[in-house]
């Protein structure tokens, strides 16, 4: 790291847990994140600023005006752009010394592995139940730790997913389709900006945590946020031992 990098990371540098040889670490870290709308935002504001050097960032959404409520990494000045564009920008603009790497691309079973190349970790910043379900089988297939991400009006939820761990999944907690209902729970029912905002913080501190080995990271348990009563929860999650997911080799 040059003197400027030194600088930049000191208060990183200056935590025991990281110090710098952490911080090398985030700096040669490749990770995707798959969405980025408002958990994407955070999360992604969170890691440029941290130095993670690789961000691949997959999404083929366009900024909207309705978007600028919770979505913070863009501007007013962005609506009509796509979204991976005006993150791209935005995260040059926090942190040009990393690579940001943008696919205007939706993340199927047909091309996924175009974005998960050198992937050491993904991060879950969609919002509906079949893109949750599909990255968490890729992980799983492809032994790349998940860090999950979901929100729901007032709550939100946090977890790892960890592969190269005994860890539950994704349809270990969703073990079935709830239909509609979750996927546009933001669309029609609305969503709190600053739960957006704790919920991709957390998820950032968790990626933060694994890509730098420091700390417990929240595996198989839950996290949950209750912004209306101000209530944090945390969860233990069973393992399904007849999951299809992270009990058996799955076929995507
Ligand atoms: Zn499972």
């Amino acid at each position: 790291m040059n003197n400027k990098e030194l600088e930049r990371y000191k208060r990183h540098i200056l935590l025991k847990e990281i110090g710098g040889s952490g911080q090398k670490l985030l700096k040669k870290s490749n990770v995707t994140v798959i969405g980025a709308g408002g958990l994407g935002s955070v999360v992604l504001f969170y890691l440029a600023a941290a130095g993670v050097g690789n961000i691949k960032i997959v999404d083929n959404d366009v900024v909207s005006l309705s978007n600028l409520q919770r979505q913070i990494l863009y501007k007013d000045s962005d609506q009509g752009e796509k979204k991976v564009i005006a993150a791209k920008k935005n995260l040059l603009n926090l942190n040009p010394t990393i690579n940001v790497d943008v696919f205007e691309d939706y993340f199927t079973n047909k091309n996924y592995y175009k974005y998960i190349e050198n992937c050491d970790l993904l991060i879950d910043g969609t919002d509906n139940f079949k893109s949750k379900s599909l990255i968490c089988k890729i992980a799983f297939n492809k032994n790349i730790p998940l860090v999950y991400g979901g929100l729901s009006q007032w709550e939100g939820q946090v977890c790892i997913f960890d592969p190269k761990s005994d860890s539950i999944c994704f349809e270990c907690i969703f073990p079935n389709d709830p239909g509609e209902e979750f996927d546009d729970s933001c669309f029609n029912f609305g969503i709190i900006g600053p739960t957006v905002g704790v919920i991709g913080s957390l998820m950032a501190a968790e990626v933060i945590k694994l890509l730098t080995s420091c700390g417990a990271p929240i595996l198989n348990k839950i996290l949950t946020f209750d912004c209306l009563n101000g209530e944090f929860q945390k969860f233990e999650v069973e393992k399904v031992k007849s999951c299809n997911i992270c009990s058996k080799i799955n076929k995507i």
